[in-house]
């Protein structure tokens, strides 16, 4: 066992704090990892804050880990120390249901062990995540990070990264593809790189004129205002799919009138509250409503080297872990370009 420090919620309404804890000791077929940066996604102000109910505390968020090995199990074949290596939103999955058959772990009949606000298969162990300075993690749930990418830039690929990749690839995303990126945050920053380098035709749907300039230097080709309603009306019919990733109730029944026939709009973003959808929204054109959580290990790993190839990275504001309370008002506030990482030296 090893203590490893960290910043953890003690319940939903009171500030994170410093907090230790005991990582599991190495086991034959685990890789221990000190952890240099961990992304700030909107998941963990949502679970942090208990917006989606459930949450255990006292609850170290993160999920964008990266760092490097410092020690493996006797059996580990695929990682040494020294290695720069990530881990996203999962720790393991039961690997013999059909859905990890097909490595689809996110969607682990068992039920999947999140990096944190979750327990290990055992169902008892509490998972407590990339806040802090080391974590333990089975080999078969560590990715591997080309060297050739920037470390800390590289963090918010492992949720926001395969968040956006996996539907764009689903959905058949590549030259002659219209797809619209409805959000300009963290997810809506990589949808909006990644769908680019795949081929398609990108249009940014933003409630901030302010992020136009930006979302065309990250690869968008078009820009569309959405607290403007002519702008409805202009793009009407025009996506085969729109990746939606906003974080707060809205009306989906604007952005199905958005798509093409038979087109799709993949939801992302996971608002606290539900939001009602008119069956004539879908029925006219067989429009597709649906949603992607995540994605796969191996799908994971094949993003991971789809953005080594392309050097795709997020665009990131590196804050020392001491200042992840202001960082989630400035989220709240819609106030970050476009991905906080927490620098862990300083903790
Ligand atoms: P984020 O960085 O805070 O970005 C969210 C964006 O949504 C904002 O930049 C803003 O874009 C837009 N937005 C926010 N409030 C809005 C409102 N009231 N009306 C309209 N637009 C609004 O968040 P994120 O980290 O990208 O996460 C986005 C969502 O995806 C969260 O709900 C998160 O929990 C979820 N998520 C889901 C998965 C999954 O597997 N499905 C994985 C990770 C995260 P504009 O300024 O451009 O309008
Ligand atoms: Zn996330
Ligand atoms: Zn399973």
């Amino acid at each position: 066992m090893t203590t490893a420090k960290a910043y953890a919620a003690t319940s939903a309404t009171s500030p994170l704090v410093p907090w230790q804890f005991q990582r599991r000791a190495v086991g034959p077929r685990d890789v221990q990892i000190e952890i240099a940066y961990c992304g700030i996604c909107h998941s963990d102000i949502h679970q942090a804050r208990n917006e989606w109910g459930g949450s255990k505390y006292p609850m170290v968020p993160g999920h964008e880990i990266v760092g490097k090995v410092t020690a493996v199990g006797t059996l580990v074949k695929g990682f040494t120390a020294g290695d720069p290596v990530g881990v996203g939103c999962m720790v393991n999955s039961c690997r013999t249901c059909p859905s990890c058959q097909k490595n689809l772990e996110q969607f682990c009949e068992k039920g999947s062990a999140w990096s944190y606000n979750s327990t290990e298969m055992d169902r008892q162990t509490p998972t407590y995540g990339g806040y802090s300075s080391s974590v333990v993690v089975d080999e078969a749930f560590t990715l591997r990070i080309s060297p050739s990418l920037d470390l800390a830039a590289t963090a918010p690929l492992l949720c926001a990264g395969i968040t956006t990749y996996s539907p764009l690839r689903h959905w058949k995303t590549g030259k002659g593809t219209k797809v619209g990126v409805v959000g300009l945050g963290g997810l809506g920053h990589m949808a909006v790189k990644i769908a680019a380098a795949m081929g398609a035709e990108v249009t940014m749907l933003s409630t901030s004129t302010s992020k136009e300039a930006d979302a065309r230097r990250l690869g968008a080709h078009h820009f569309g205002l959405t607290s403007d309603e002519t702008t409805f009306k202009r793009l009407a019919g025009q996506f085969d799919l729109v990746i939606n990733t906003i974080s707060a109730p809205h009306d989906y029944n604007k952005f199905m009138g958005l798509l093409r026939v038979e087109g799709a709009m993949v939801l992302l973003g996971v608002p606290p509250a539900p939001s009602p959808i008119a069956a004539m929204a879908l029925i006219g054109g067989r429009k597709i409503l649906t949603g992607s959580l995540i994605g796969g290990i191996a799908e994971t790993q094949e993003m991971l080297d789809f953005c080594a190839q392309h050097s795709i990275v997020s665009d990131i504001e590196i804050i020392p872990v001491q200042q992840v309370n202001e960082a989630y008002q400035r989220m709240l506030n819609n106030d970050v370009r476009y991905r906080f990482v927490l620098d862990m030296k300083t903790l």
